[in-house]
C-alpha cells in the first residue's frame, strides 16, 4: 500500500523516514527540492509533482504549515477512490470540518491527527497524536500512525486540531512566563541550571522547564525545529476558538499580543525558543 507524504519539512521528514522504515512505500512531495531528496536518502520515494505523489495512493498524509496550504493542496489533488487523508499540520479546527465535509462529497474520507514531541520526538516515533474522527475512519489509519507515536482519540473531526492549538497556547505562554522567572532570577544572582532542577521538582515545571529551557534555550542553540511564526499561528486557532465559544481568554489572548510583537522583530527564521531573546532586547 503507498502512502502519499505531502510536505517533507522539519516535522514531515523524520515521519516520512519512519513509516520507510516500518516497511511502508511512501511517495513524498514538498515544494523544496532539498525536502525531496531527503526523503530519497531516508529510502522513499520523491514525487515530481502532487499528482505524481497520490497516483495509487489509498493513504494520503499533509504535513503541512496551516490550513490555507492544506486547503490549497486538498483542492488541487486527484485522490485515488476511497482513500481516506490524515492531516497531521496543525490546521484549524472549524476549517477541518468543513473540508471533511466537503471531501466526503468527493468519496474520500478525512481525519485529523495533529502531533506533540517536536522534531526529537519525530525521529524515535514517540509522538503524541490527537486524532478527531470517527472511531471506524481512525482505527483504518491506526497501523500507520502508530509507526509515528501513541494515538488518543480527542473526538469526532476537528478534535484533535482543536485540542492541539488549545495545548500549543499552554505551551507559548508557558514559555513565556517562564522566560520572565529566569531572566529575573538571573538578574538576582541565581544559577540559571540550580533554577530549572528546582522548577522541575516543584509546582512551577513544564515542558518549558524540562525541555526547551535545558536544551535549546541554555546552550544558546534555539534549534527545536518549531518556527516562531508557526507557534504563533498555533496560538491564534486556539485564541479563534476562544472567540468562538464565547470563552474568557485574558491571559491567551494577552500572550497572543506578545508573541505577535516579537514575530515583527525577530527573523522570519526564528525558532519559537528564541522568544526569550525578544524579551531581553526589550
Ligand atoms: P516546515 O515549514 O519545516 O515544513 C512544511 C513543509 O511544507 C515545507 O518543507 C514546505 O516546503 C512544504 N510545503 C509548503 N507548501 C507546500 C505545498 N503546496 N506542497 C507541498 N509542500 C509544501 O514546518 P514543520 O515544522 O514541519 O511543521 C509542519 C506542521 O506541523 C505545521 O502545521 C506545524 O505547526 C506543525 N508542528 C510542528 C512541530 C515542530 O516542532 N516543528 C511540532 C508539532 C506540530
Amino acid at each position: 500500500m503507498t502512502i502519499a507524504f505531502i510536505g517533507l519539512g522539519n516535522m514531515g521528514a523524520p515521519m516520512s523516514a519512519l513509516l520507510v522504515g516500518a516497511g511502508h512505500v511512501v511517495r513524498g512531495f514538498d515544494l523544496s527540492e532539498p525536502a525531496r531528496q531527503a526523503l530519497v536518502s531516508a529510502g522513499g520515494t520523491a514525487a515530481s509533482s502532487l499528482e505524481d505523489a497520490l497516483r495509487d495512493a489509498s493513504t494520503v498524509i499533509l504535513m503541512l504549515p496551516n490550513s490555507d496550504v492544506v486547503e490549497r493542496v486538498v483542492t488541487e489533488a486527484e485522490f485515488a477512490p476511497d482513500s481516506v487523508v490524515i492531516d497531521m499540520s496543525s490546521s484549524e479546527p472549524l476549517r477541518t470540518r468543513a473540508l471533511a465535509a466537503s471531501l466526503q462529497q468527493r468519496g474520500v474520507t478525512l481525519v485529523d491527527a495533529p502531533v506533540s514531541g517536536g522534531v526529537a520526538r519525530a525521529r524515535t516515533g514517540e509522538l503524541t497524536i490527537m486524532t478527531g474522527g470517527t472511531p471506524p475512519d481512525l482505527a483504518r489509519v491506526e497501523p500507520i500512525l502508530a509507526c509515528l507515536g501513541t494515538t488518543v482519540r480527542a473526538g469526532e473531526v476537528g478534535a484533535g486540531h482543536a485540542v492541539k492549538a488549545l495545548n500549543n497556547l499552554m505551551s507559548a505562554t508557558h514559555l513565556l512566563v517562564t522566560s520572565e522567572a529566569m531572566l529575573a532570577g538571573e538578574r538576582f544572582g541565581l544559577d540559571p541550571a540550580v533554577m530549572l532542577s528546582i522548577f522541575n521538582s516543584s509546582s512551577g515545571r513544564s515542558g518549558s522547564t524540562e525541555n526547551k529551557w535545558p536544551n535549546f534555550i541554555l546552550p544558546e542553540t534555539y534549534d527545536s525545529g518549531f518556527g516562531l511564526r508557526l507557534m504563533l499561528k498555533d496560538m491564534r486557532i486556539a485564541a479563534g476558538l476562544a472567540a468562538e465559544m464565547g470563552t474568557p481568554d485574558p491571559l491567551g489572548g494577552a500572550a497572543v499580543g506578545l508573541w505577535a510583537q516579537a514575530a515583527e522583530v525577530l527573523d522570519a527564521g526564528a525558532d519559537h525558543t528564541e522568544i526569550v531573546n525578544w524579551l531581553r532586547k526589550d
